[in-house]
């Protein structure tokens, strides 16, 4: 630490640490205590660890593929709704505002909001699904593993080592998505990552199917967390109709919620007053919603997959994308010479399967589709009946 150093001079430059230092809360992740990186590098002269760890993230491949991959409504049902890159910009806006509130490490968290969907395959869950059927014999495909080996194995992007080579901190915080539950809750910028993701599905999804008419503000208010804000809404603006009560309530929605997470968050970091990231863990310090507000959100959930993630038009895209990733799985496993240069290298370390299951995570909507037309086309295809979506 240099303290002595006048950085209100003009043009003084501030380090990491020191920044990190003036800002930050003793049970933060601090850039100066990272476990360091798997291939050692040099420090850079004035960005942090996890700083660089977030602009990694942002100039790879998988991370521009997420502007083509669906959240929950694909591209034909017109282009207001969320797609996996507007969602993960929502979910690192909710993040840092949870963070710098509670004073923790912002850099590491927008890496770690950054990174959190970036394993996902084209067309949702149900592409998952498909991935996931196609390698049970090999462990099966999940979206959040799937963001540690593009990662740690699939991007190249520098000549001295395979992978981002991210910091310790961050892989971990992605490693903790995979597992449920932990021993002891991960770090509490990991934490405040998933309550954003949480906070901002439960938002974007609602205000995508009123906009799509697949709901209205009549039925969402049977739920008591959505009469709760109708009210607060009403309350402040009794005249407002259509798309601005629309809009009205996704920005209380989102309000109402991180303002909950911080009350409750706040108070636990108060009573256990953690000098440090490891005694925040071992008081088993949790970001979340209070136990009312996470039963409203169970309700709602339960609402949207009834309501909106079931609707008649979402299991019928949900059928297809379906089948044309089995169609495809199985067209590349019966000739996989078909497949381009770098996923056929692939099949030497992760053989066959899990090379074409690799290939098909990295493709857009848009281009699975194309394949599927060029491949297999759409006579050759399996028929919606062949699988329950
Ligand atoms: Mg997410």
């Amino acid at each position: 630490m240099e303290g002595s150093r006048n950085l209100s001079a003009p043009g003084a430059l501030q380090t990491v640490v020191e920044r990190e230092a003036d800002l930050l809360a003793p049970y933060a992740m601090h850039s100066a205590d990272s476990a360091g990186r798997k291939h050692a590098e040099r420090e850079h002269a004035y960005r942090g660890p996890f700083q660089r760890d977030r602009d990694r993230i942002v100039h790879s491949a998988a991370f521009r593929r997420l502007s083509g991959k669906m959240q929950v409504f694909t591209g034909e049902m017109g282009d207001y709704h969320r797609t996996r890159m507007t969602h993960t910009h929502e979910v690192t806006s909710i993040a840092r505002t949870l963070g710098r509130a509670l004073r923790l490490n912002e850099d590491l968290i927008e890496a770690l909001a950054l990174l959190h969907d970036i394993g996902h395959p084209p067309f949702g869950h149900a592409g998952e699904e498909a991935l996931h059927q196609r390698l049970a014999h090999e462990g099966g495909f999940n979206h959040n593993s799937h963001a540690l080996v593009i990662v740690e194995q699939l991007e190249h992007r520098y000549a001295d080592f395979p992978g981002l080579n991210l910091t310790l901190e961050v892989l971990e915080g992605q490693t903790a998505r995979c597992s449920q539950p932990h021993d002891a809750p991960p770090l509490l910028e990991v934490q405040v990552v998933d309550a954003a993701d949480s906070i901002a599905y439960d938002a974007h999804d609602t205000d995508d199917a009123l906009k799509l008419g697949i709901l209205t503000v009549e039925e969402i208010v049977e739920l008591p967390l959505l009469r709760r804000i109708v009210q607060r809404t009403a309350d402040r603006h009794p005249r407002l109709k259509g798309a601005m009560l629309r809009k009205a309530l996704v920005h209380e929605l989102i309000d109402l919620q991180v303002n909950d997470v911080l009350e409750q968050s706040a108070a636990r970091l108060s009573d256990a007053a953690p000098g440090s990231p490891d005694a925040a863990r071992r008081a088993r310090i949790e970001i979340g919603p209070s136990a009312s507000l996470a039963n409203e959100k169970r309700e709602l959930e339960q609402f949207l997959f009834e309501r909106v993630y079931r609707h008649p038009k979402l299991l019928r895209i949900r059928h297809e994308a379906r089948n044309q990733l089995l169609a495809l799985f199985d067209c590349f496993v019966g000739n996989p010479r078909t497949l381009p240069g770098k996923a056929q290298r692939r099949i030497e370390t992760v053989g066959l399967y899990r090379a074409v299951g690799e290939y098909l995570a990295g493709m857009t909507d848009r281009f699975c589709r194309q394949q599927y037309a060029r491949h297999i086309g759409i006579s050759r295809g399996y028929s919606d009946d062949d699988q329950e979506g």
